[in-house]
């Protein structure tokens, strides 16, 4: 009887509970035991009743429920290996083997380092005579599974994650209200947009919209003069009616130096081409409110997949991530998806623009 821990890590995002409950809900019916670790890593390195079993009604109406009910949190101790020496003696008092885990990439590391230590940490707490020998041979084996919850779009080897959808959802209608008044007024707006490295809410906001103009980290403005073409765009947009201005800034844009793009200054260069131009950072009512029906689906669909991978997984098999990709549950290696999404930081930093793009997502960077 396996049983199974979830629990809810990093930046919080729409759809994160709607996985909880496909979670607990599913581990339940398929015999096993489901428990939540409340407020991430801090949950399982304190442990106590910050990790609870969790029956079918505990997860009523978490479907209609925006950001986490479990609680997340950064947690700087689980970096430390005394932190996770904690985390496994938890998980083994509360005889929990199999961790589900939905967040960033960060989060998700920190489960396959968990996985990975684990032996270490059954030999360690035997030695400091915290377990017993047949407590570590119960429980020889951690199973990890791990879910992407993020508003960001940010994870490779995924088309989309949890959470992002809501997000971008809502910045359409911060966008289309920011849109009246700005019609109203023939004005122009700078509205920076969150996403932290990655450009896909700010890139699909302004498709969505119609915006003008958009930044975003993968694909800087490689001309020299790029201020100077952008307002020319903006001109044009104006001579051909158009009663406003929307510029959409990613809250990661940066420019072919890897300078940051800042929406102060794009203001500055859209009032001294003589425009009446307004900044607006959405801020975090773009991480709030009830999750949209795909993120309230996409999540049960990978809760489901999450606890089918944790009864098929063998102790060989590398620690899987569940994604989806042209519509499909995936189910891959949760470290290879790390690794990708790690390259795509590293081009940037390496000014390789272009495959960054590629790497982000090859059949948009065409
Ligand atoms: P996200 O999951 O959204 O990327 P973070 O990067 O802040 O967010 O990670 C969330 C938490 O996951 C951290 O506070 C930490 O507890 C844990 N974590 C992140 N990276 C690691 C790592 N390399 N090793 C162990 N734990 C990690």
């Amino acid at each position: 009887r396996k049983r199974i821990g979830v629990l809810t890590s990093g930046g919080d995002s729409p759809g994160m509970n709607a996985a909880v409950r496909a979670i607990v809900r599913v581990a339940i019916s398929r015999g096993c035991d489901a428990y939540a670790i409340f407020e991430g890593y801090e949950g399982l390195v304190n442990g106590g009743d910050m990790i609870k079993k969790f029956g079918w009604a505990d997860v009523r109406g978490y479907l209609a429920i925006g950001g986490t009910l479990i609680g997340t949190a950064r947690c700087a101790s689980f970096r430390e290996r005394k932190g996770r020496l904690s985390a496994a003696y938890n998980l083994i008092k509360n005889g929990i083997d199999a961790l589900i885990v939905c967040g960033g990439d960060g989060s998700l590391t920190g489960a396959d380092v968990l996985r990975s230590e684990w032996p270490g940490l059954l030999e360690d707490l035997i030695k400091e005579g915290r377990i017993t020998i047949e407590e570590a041979t119960r429980f020889k084996h951690l199973t990890v599974v791990g879910l992407v919850g993020s508003i960001d779009n940010d994870m490779s080897s995924t088309d989309i994650t949890i959470g992002a959808v809501t997000s971008l959802h809502r910045i359409c209608e911060a966008i289309d209200s920011i849109s009246s008044t700005a019609l109203s007024h023939s004005r122009a707006f700078v509205i920076e947009v969150m996403g932290r490295h990655c450009g896909w809410l700010a890139l699909m906001a302004a498709v969505s919209t119609g915006a003008d103009f958009v930044f975003i980290p993968e694909r800087p403005p490689i001309s020299d003069d790029w201020e100077s073409e952008m307002c020319e765009t903006l001109k044009k947009h104006r001579d051909l009616g158009k009663r406003m201005t929307i510029v959409i800034v990613a809250e990661g844009a940066i420019d072919k130096n890897l300078d940051p793009i800042r929406p102060e200054y794009i203001k500055k260069l859209l009032t001294d081409h003589g425009l009446d131009t307004r900044v607006t950072t959405l801020g975090h009512t773009q991480r709030g409110g009830k999750p949209c029906s795909f993120d309230r689906n996409l999540a049960t669909i990978q809760g489901v997949e999450a606890v089918q991978a944790v009864l098929r997984a063998t102790p060989d098999t590398p620690s899987p991530m569940i994604g989806i990709r042209e519509n499909k549950i995936t189910c891959e290696p949760l470290m290879k998806a790390v690794e990708l999404t790690r390259q795509v930081a590293e081009a940037i930093a390496q000014k390789d623009f272009r495959r960054a793009m590629d790497l982000r997502d090859p059949e948009f960077s065409e």
